[in-house]
């Protein structure tokens, strides 16, 4: 019974971790063990060893402190930091004069630069000033350029920046909508800021798949922020509609008085867009339908209107 109690007990337990340390040592002969001081001492280090065997770092360093002797062991140490540090040294300077050569620069001219750049009277080690700007006041980047500027090549040059930077600027604009809006209404209306904004729109519209998509995101937005505003701020949209259309009406009859052939050019075109448009709506019949409903509701409406009139009038 005790025995079938013990066995149980030990199946229900969890596969315990080997003590690789002791277990590893019974299946290394001691003949290896001075092949592996032979190692130590050619400069290989515990852990490299350590590997090859299959034993811990720590077994390998007992092992050659009882070889060696615990102060031969620290002096081959101490030789090996050295060897090391020295390699170091030159990797750094391979280092240097690979930066030197992608600048175009021989390490001598680089080494001259960098003194004067130490002593304050140079604005990088390899550059005058900002490769794209020309400016000393902000500093050095990368790649020869300020910072403002290095930002600007990584957005002309890497889509991801690109993703990266608009999606950033989304979050901040959403988590300082209050400042934004503060900031546009005070810098939006500066003669400055207007003549920058129209210089950069003429730009673009020179180009016309730019101004094309310009166009379309532009009405998509406007789009979007009507319904969203004909349902928040219903007041505001309506204000917004009624002076929009009475500044389109103004424009009109500013055109009409001044310049009546263009007025008519206008007239001509509008009649014969309406005309497309009706065409269009009589081909889909929901789009006739909802047409029907909203002429009959429009001459209802002026019926009304005409009606009221003559009232006045007869009254009057
Ligand atoms: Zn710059």
């Amino acid at each position: 019974m005790g025995l079938f109690n013990f066995l149980t007990k030990k199946s229900k337990k969890k596969p315990q971790k080997e003590n690789t340390s002791i277990n590893t040592l019974q299946k290394v002969p001691s003949s290896c063990h001075s092949d592996m001081v032979m190692l130590f001492m050619s400069g290989m280090s515990y852990a490299d060893i350590a590997k090859k065997y299959g034993l811990s770092r720590e077994r390998i360093r007992q092992i050659c402190a009882k070889k060696l002797g615990r102060e031969k062991c620290k002096e081959i140490l101490k030789a090996k930091m050295a060897i090391n540090r020295d390699r170091i040294k030159i990797r750094d300077r391979d280092k240097k004069n690979k930066y030197a050569k992608r600048v175009g620069l021989t390490p001598e001219e680089y080494a001259k630069g960098k003194k004067e750049y130490e002593a304050g009277k140079k604005w990088h080690p390899a550059y005058e000033a900002c490769v794209d700007c020309g400016t000393t006041e902000r500093p050095h980047n990368s790649k020869g350029r300020c910072s403002t500027c290095y930002g600007l090549y990584l957005y002309k040059t890497s889509a991801r920046r690109r993703k990266q930077s608009r999606e950033s600027q989304k979050k901040w604009y959403n988590k300082n909508k209050e400042h934004c809006a503060a900031y546009m209404r005070k810098f939006s209306k500066t003669p400055k800021q207007r003549a920058k904004q129209k210089e950069r729109y003429w730009k673009m519209k020179e180009d016309p798949v730019v101004y094309a998509k310009h166009l379309a995101r532009k009405r998509a937005y406007i789009k979007e922020r009507n319904s969203r505003m004909r349902i928040e701020q219903p007041e505001k949209y309506r204000a917004m509609i009624k002076k929009s259309t009475e500044a389109a009406k103004a424009r009109r009859h500013k055109m009409k008085r001044e310049n009546p052939e263009k007025y008519a050019i206008s007239l001509e075109k509008q009649r014969i867009l309406g005309n497309k448009r009706n065409a269009r709506i009589r081909k889909d019949p929901v789009l006739h339908a909802e047409f029907k409903r909203r002429a009959r509701i429009s001459s209802k409406k002026s019926q009304e209107k005409a009606r009221l009139l003559k009232n006045k009038q007869n009254d009057l």
